[in-house]
Parts: C-alpha cells; sequence; structure tokens
C-alpha cells in the first residue's frame, strides 16, 4: 500500500497546482515501477511544478560517489545527485563533451518534462553507459509513509 500511497502523494502535489499542462503522471508512475523491477518507495519530484523525475531507488553512484559538487565556467555551483534513470526528464541539445564533469562521458541538458525547468544533464559514453546528473536544488523528495 505504500506504493499507493506516494502514487497519492505525488498526485496531489499535482492536483493542487493551479495550472500544469497535461502532464501524464499516471504514466511516468508505471514506467518508473516497470523500470525498477521493484515498488518505488520515494519519488523525487521537480521543485517547481511537482512533476514526478525519478525516484530514490534510481539513485546510484558514479566515480565513486552519489553526490558530486562542481563549478561551471561562470563560476556558479552546482550540487549533482546521480540517477540510472529519470523519466520525468526530456533531454536537449546535441551531445558534447566541452568542460564535461564526468571524463569519457557526453552531456546534453535534462529540462523537466512537466514545466520545462533546467533540472540537469544527461550523460552517456559513446557505448551504452548513461545516466543523470540532477541539480539538488530543483528537486523535492516526497514524504515516505
Ligand atoms: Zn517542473
Amino acid at each position: 500500500m505504500r506504493y499507493l500511497d506516494n502514487i497519492a502523494v505525488a498526485s496531489f502535489a499535482i492536483a493542487s497546482l493551479p495550472v500544469v499542462a497535461d502532464v501524464p503522471v499516471e504514466k511516468l508512475i508505471e514506467q518508473l515501477n516497470e523500470q525498477s523491477g521493484e515498488q518505488p518507495t520515494r519519488f523525487i519530484i521537480c521543485a517547481r511544478c511537482h512533476t514526478p523525475i525519478t525516484h530514490f531507488e534510481h539513485r546510484i553512484e558514479v566515480q565513486h560517489s552519489h553526490h558530486h559538487r562542481f563549478t561551471n565556467p561562470n563560476g556558479l555551483v552546482f550540487n549533482i545527485g546521480c540517477f540510472a534513470q529519470a523519466l520525468g526528464c526530456m533531454i536537449v541539445g546535441d551531445p558534447t563533451q566541452t568542460f564535461s564533469w564526468f571524463p569519457g562521458y557526453n552531456w546534453q541538458y535534462a529540462f523537466c518534462e512537466g514545466c520545462g525547468e533546467h533540472l540537469g544533464w544527461y550523460y552517456q559514453t559513446s557505448g551504452s553507459n548513461f545516466f543523470y546528473g540532477l541539480i539538488a536544488e530543483k528537486l523535492i523528495a516526497t514524504s515516505q509513509k
């Protein structure tokens, strides 16, 4: 029942917002569940529009850590969490290695599928390895019952 409780939390978050453009929440949750092969316990949602982005079970370590702190060429500091999957993101732009924080990985932008907020980056090797590096401040964890 915990899974259903969390759907309720995520759905309530969506329903409580004044305007959200046609977000396929149920579809996303279904996909997240299938991907993990287990019942997600805590969703991670967009801080701005509350679209489900990923969940705790998708947290991974890249270069020996889940959390990374990076400074971009403009001096902006980002706290990044690494996730194996983030179906609430849309991937935008051409893959590039320019200023890549993860050697060997090309990056593209990852935006919220619900509101278009920049949530982080999608990283992929020339092979099939990929992950998402998402900005901690742009995300909210749903509460666990
Ligand atoms: Zn959003």
